[in-house]
């Protein structure tokens, strides 16, 4: 990896814009000496039509990044911005507003509503908010989910993977510009993760969106086309075009720093 140049802020790409950024983003919980930094002073820029990785120990702050990035958690210093709006300051509604219109979600537990179908799954966030779904969208995205022929069926009639899928399809519905993935493999088998990173891979490569998912496993992260690395609520590394080899070498090698300079040293796993 080349030395980046000084002014350089992580995940930036030099040939895309930006659909998210934040600067001195910083965010502890508690207060006192059971205060705890979960984001300390974060400068990074996620770069528009790609597909960006957060990795890192557990409790390094991934989750807490991709919340304060998506809006779902207010900061305690620092400025974000979803493409040219900064969120940060903004009230809750329009924040809502904001959330509906231009981001996507998936987590780990995929969040299904079980006694609605599939259908009604994939477009009950823009129902609520009483909005038309684009027929011709959703109905691509379906076809792509391979989910046509399980509309009508309710979240336990399916495996974890076409739940997923379906989160992956409600993500989608509305078309959002971003689309934050928290751990979304994190409850599949092999088949079925690697399944839904093609997707997500897909919904970057062929529907031109921007996809943020975080990840603690190296497998998962080299499908991404940058992977960001977090230790104590700092972005220390970015690797772009990754392997899983490559990612998991550069897991063990910060750890084996780290325990040298006499810091506490990072465990990888729970
Ligand atoms: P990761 O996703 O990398 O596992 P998190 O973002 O969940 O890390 O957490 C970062 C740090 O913030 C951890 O030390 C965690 O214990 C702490 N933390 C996260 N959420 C809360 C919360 N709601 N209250 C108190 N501490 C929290």
């Amino acid at each position: 990896m080349s030395t980046p140049a000084p002014d350089h802020v992580p995940g930036r790409a030099p040939d895309t814009g930006v659909a998210a950024r934040a600067r001195a983003l910083t965010k502890a919980y508690g207060s006192g000496e059971t205060a705890v930094l979960a984001l300390d002073s974060v400068d990074v820029d996620i770069a528009r039509g790609r597909f960006t990785a957060v990795m890192g120990p557990s409790g390094s702050g991934k989750s807490t990044l991709m919340h304060c990035l998506a809006g779902l958690d207010s900061v305690s210093a620092g400025q974000v911005w979803v493409g040219g709006t900064e969120i940060t300051g903004l009230r809750e509604r329009e924040l809502t507003r904001l959330r509906r219109d231009r981001i996507g979600f998936m987590f780990q537990s995929f969040n299904l509503v079980p006694t609605l179908t599939a259908a009604e799954n994939i477009t009950l966030p823009m129902d609520i908010a009483g909005r038309r779904p684009d027929a011709k969208w959703l109905d691509e995205v379906i076809d792509r989910l391979g989910l046509r022929g399980r509309l009508s069926h309710r979240p336990a009639q399916l495996s974890g993977g076409q739940q997923q899928r379906v989160a992956c399809a409600r993500a989608l519905a509305s078309r959002p510009e971003l689309i934050f993935a928290d751990e979304p493999t994190g409850n599949l088998d092999s088949r079925a993760g690697l399944e839904v990173l093609g997707f997500l891979r897909d919904a970057v490569a062929e529907l031109g969106r921007t996809v943020v998912m975080v990840t603690h496993d190296p497998g998962a992260a080299a499908h991404a086309d940058l992977v960001l690395f977090l230790a104590d609520g700092r972005i220390v590394d970015e690797m772009e075009r990754p392997t899983a080899d490559a990612v998991l070498e550069r897991m063990k090698r910060f750890d084996v720093v780290r325990g040298r300079l006499g810091d506490d040293v990072t465990v990888l796993e729970d």
